[in-house]
C-alpha cells in the first residue's frame, strides 16, 4: 500500500523534529496582525516578526505544515484550479524554518536527504533551480549532496530571488524539480526547468534569506541569515504515490468520490465532468477551512472570495446535473479527512454545514434563472457575430443574479466570448451614484441597511488598493 497523504506530511515533520526543530501548529488562514496580506498563502507568513528580529521565541528552528490559500492578491491560483495538476486554491505548505541559526549548507542537505531517502524519491529525476549570481548554493548542491553540474539550473530574479516587501529581508532561493517525462511537457525546443507546462514539477523552494534591502534598492548581508522553505503537501505526496496529478491522491479522490457519488458519475469518465469534480473537491477543502478560520460569506472582503469560490463550485455542480445542495456534504468528507491533522474541524462539524449549506440554498434560488440569462445573451451575441458580452449584462447578473464577476467570465470564455469590463464598471458606477444620491436625498441620518448592503457590493474599505478590483469578483 503506498504511503498516505496524512503519513507524508507527519514523516516531514518527524524528519525536521529530529533535527532539532520545533513542530509548530499551522497559523489560522487569516492572518494576524497583517493588513498587508488578506489570505495566509506561505509557511513563513507566521514567522514574518521572527526574521525581522522583531520578536523572539524559545526556539530557533521550526518546521510546520501550514494551511494556505492562494485565490486572491499576488499569488492568485484561482483560475488554475481544475486544469493544472498541481494548482489548488487551498494547500498545505511543509517547510522548515531557521531563525538566524544554519544556513544554505544544512537546508539543502536536509532537503535532500529527506526526498531521496525520506520520501525514496529517484536521484536520477531530480533537478534543481539555484538564482543566476548564487555560486555558493551551485556549489553547494554538488559538493553536499552530489547532485552533477548538468541538472543545476540557473535562474532569474523572477523565479529565484524572494524578497518579504520593497524593503527588508530578501535573498536567492534554490528550488527542486522533479521531471515527470517527456510526456507531460509543453514539447517545446527550449522547455527545461523553469517552463511553465507540467514536465519538470516544482516541488519545494528553499529561499535563503541572506540581506536586508533599504529604500535605495541597496542589499547589505544580514548578520544572521535563515532560512524559509515551503513544499507543497499535495504535490509530494503525488509524486510519493506514484501519480502525475495531485487530484489521483489520497487527499483528494476520497473527496471527488462523494461529489462523484451525488452526481451518479465517477471520476475519469469525461474530462469535462473531471474538471467540476476538481474544482469541486479543491473548493469544498478551500470553503471548509475558511469557514472554520472565522470567514463567513459576505459582499466585500475576505467574506467576497468564500461567497466568490463557493458560487463557482455550485455552479459546477449544476454542469454535473446536481440540482439540490451538495457542497457541504462533499465538505464533510474533508472533514473526515483531515480531522486528524487538525481536530478543530471537528467541533465546527455543524457549523460548517450550516454555513455551506445556508449560502448555497441563497445562490440556488437565483442561479438557475442566471445561468438561462447567461446562455440566452451569449446565444444571442454569438449569432450575430459578436464576440463580446455585455458590461449591462454582466452587471445584471452580478447585481440581481449574484453572481461574481469571475464566474461571469468563466462561463463567458467557455461559451468563446469575453466580457466588456469597462462597461460592467460603468454600469456598477451608474449605480452607485444612483444609491448615493438616493441616499442623501433622503434626509435620514444613516445610511438605510438595503443602501449599506448595495454599497459594500462594490468597495471594501479596510483593504483598498487590491481590494476594490477583488469586490467585483476579478481575478487579480
Ligand atoms: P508554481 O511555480 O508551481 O506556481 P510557486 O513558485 O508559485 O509554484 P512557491 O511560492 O515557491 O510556489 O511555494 C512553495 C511551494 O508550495 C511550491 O514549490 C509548491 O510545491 C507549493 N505550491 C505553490 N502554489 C501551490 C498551489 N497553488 N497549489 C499547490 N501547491 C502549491
Ligand atoms: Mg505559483
Ligand atoms: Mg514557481
Ligand atoms: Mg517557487
Amino acid at each position: 500500500m503506498s504511503t498516505s497523504g496524512n503519513d507524508i506530511r507527519q514523516i516531514f515533520l518527524d524528519y525536521f523534529n529530529k533535527q532539532g526543530h520545533k513542530i509548530v501548529a499551522s497559523s489560522p488562514l487569516v492572518p494576524k496582525d497583517d493588513p498587508t496580506l488578506l489570505f495566509t498563502n506561505a509557511g513563513m507568513v507566521q514567522f514574518k516578526k521572527l526574521f525581522l528580529g522583531q520578536a523572539k521565541r524559545d526556539y530557533i528552528r521550526a518546521t510546520t505544515s501550514q494551511k494556505c490559500f492562494r485565490a486572491s492578491g499576488k499569488h492568485n491560483d484561482l483560475e488554475n484550479v481544475g486544469r493544472t495538476p498541481r494548482h489548488h486554491t487551498f494547500f498545505e505548505m511543509l517547510g522548515n524554518f531557521s531563525f538566524g541559526d544554519y544556513f544554505k549548507q544544512d537546508a539543502i542537505r536536509f532537503a535532500w536527504e529527506l526526498l531521496t531517502e525520506g520520501y525514496g524519491l529517484p536521484k536520477d529525476k531530480l533537478w534543481v533551480s539555484v538564482f543566476e549570481t548564487d555560486d555558493e548554493a551551485a556549489e553547494l548542491w554538488q559538493s553536499e549532496v552530489g547532485v552533477k553540474p548538468e541538472r543545476i539550473v540557473r535562474l532569474g530574479e523572477e523565479e529565484n530571488f524572494w524578497s518579504m516587501g520593497d524593503t527588508g529581508p530578501c535573498g536567492p532561493c534554490s528550488e527542486i524539480h522533479i521531471d515527470q517525462g517527456p510526456e507531460h511537457g509543453c514539447g517545446r525546443a527550449d522547455c527545461a526547468v523553469g517552463c511553465d507546462c507540467d514536465r519538470y514539477l516544482e516541488l519545494w523552494n528553499l529561499v535563503f534569506m541572506q540581506y536586508n534591502r533599504d529604500e535605495s534598492g541597496k542589499l547589505t548581508p544580514l548578520p544572521k541569515p535563515s532560512i524559509d522553505t515551503g513544499m507543497g503537501l499535495e504535490r509530494i505526496s503525488a509524486v510519493v504515490q506514484g501519480k502525475y496529478s495531485n487530484y489521483d491522491t489520497d487527499l483528494f479522490t476520497p473527496i471527488m468520490d462523494v461529489a462523484a457519488q451525488l452526481a451518479g458519475t465517477s471520476y475519469g469518465k469525461n474530462e469535462e465532468d473531471d474538471v467540476s469534480l476538481r474544482v469541486i473537491a479543491d473548493h469544498a477543502r478551500a470553503c471548509t477551512f475558511l469557514i472554520s478560520d472565522g470567514i463567513l460569506p459576505k459582499n466585500e472582503g475576505r467574506g467576497y472570495v468564500l461567497r466568490r469560490i463557493l458560487r463557482r463550485a455550485a455552479r459546477h455542480g449544476r454542469k454535473l446535473g446536481l440540482k439540490e445542495v451538495f457542497l457541504h456534504q462533499v465538505a464533510q468528507e474533508v472533514i473526515d479527512q483531515m480531522k486528524g491533522a487538525y481536530p478543530s474541524l471537528v467541533d465546527s462539524r455543524a457549523f460548517i454545514d450550516k454555513v455551506i449549506t445556508k449560502e448555497e440554498e441563497r445562490f440556488g434560488e437565483t442561479l438557475d434563472t442566471g445561468l438561462k440569462i447567461l446562455y440566452d445573451a451569449t446565444g444571442e451575441a454569438k449569432a450575430k457575430g459578436e464576440t463580446v458580452l455585455s458590461g449591462d449584462t454582466a452587471f445584471k447578473l452580478y447585481d440581481t443574479y449574484g453572481f461574481p464577476l469571475d464566474l461571469t467570465m468563466t462561463i463567458v470564455e467557455e461559451e468563446g466570448l469575453s466580457v466588456d469590463e469597462p462597461g460592467f464598471d460603468r454600469a456598477m458606477e451608474t449605480q452607485r451614484s444612483r444609491s448615493r444620491a438616493a441616499w442623501k436625498g433622503s434626509g435620514e441620518e444613516a445610511m438605510p441597511p438595503a443602501l449599506e448592503e448595495l454599497s459594500s457590493q462594490g468597495f471594501a474599505t479596510e483593504f483598498k488598493g487590491y481590494e476594490t478590483l477583488e469586490a467585483k469578483g476579478k481575478a487579480v
